[in-house]
């Protein structure tokens, strides 16, 4: 009887973080102090859906939004964040973190998306901000292809008030994923992709992918 005591254990936690990441609290919508909110996770993984909808539902509350993302990204479209599933909201891009800081001293919500690409000093660009009493909403992937932690994304967990880790589905098994495989060969950090250059794993697949990669050399 072990076995299915586990899986329903394990049933009952997955249940209670998709809870707590979709609760519906309007308490963080409405009241003026300062936060820091982290959604993290592997690409594919719905961490800009759940950004945007955040940062739309703090537009309906008549809060000052004002959302940024690097230079770097612009896979989709110069201006806006787009997610995957289309859904866009109007953004900044910027080369630095500091940068943050000039356009955003009448803002109430703050919100950065591709985190993981931006400087260092964006870990104390939002400490700063929170402790002025804005609310920052930051998405980014929590580690490269190589599974290891992305940029400012672990500081970043660090200092938040909140972190939601979000999963893809395993795109070999099914199981949640937490890894984003990259299918094409190239060892350079960035190489911003898609479904065509990454594939969401879970842990067990992303290591079988790997030895995979390595025998074909
Ligand atoms: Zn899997």
């Amino acid at each position: 009887m072990a076995k299915p005591l586990k899986v329903l254990f394990l049933q009952s936690n997955i249940t209670h973080l998709i809870m707590v990441l979709f609760s519906e609290d309007h308490i963080q919508e409405t009241k003026r102090r300062g936060r820091i909110e982290v959604i993290c996770g592997s690409m594919f993984s719905g961490k800009t859906e759940e950004l945007i909808r955040r940062l739309k539902r703090a537009k309906f509350a008549r809060q000052r939004v004002e959302i940024f993302k690097p230079a770097i990204d612009t896979r989709y479209s110069e201006a806006d964040v787009v997610s995957h599933d289309s859904s866009t909201i109007a953004s900044t891009p910027i080369d630095s973190s500091a940068t943050i800081l000039l356009f955003t001293s009448e803002v109430d919500v703050v919100g950065i998306d591709e985190a993981q690409f931006f400087d260092a000093g964006l870990v104390d660009v939002c400490n700063q901000l929170a402790n002025n009493g804005t609310r920052v909403i930051i998405a980014g992937l929590d580690m490269d292809f190589k599974g290891n932690p992305f940029g400012p994304m672990p500081a970043l967990c660090a200092i938040a008030d909140e972190v939601s880790k979000v999963h893809a589905i395993c795109m070999k098994c099914g199981q949640l994923a937490s890894f984003s495989h990259r299918t094409v060969k190239n060892d350079k950090q960035v190489l911003l992709g898609e479904t065509a250059e990454y594939e969401p794993l879970c842990r067990v697949c992303y290591q079988n992918a790997l030895i995979e990669d390595e025998e074909k050399g």
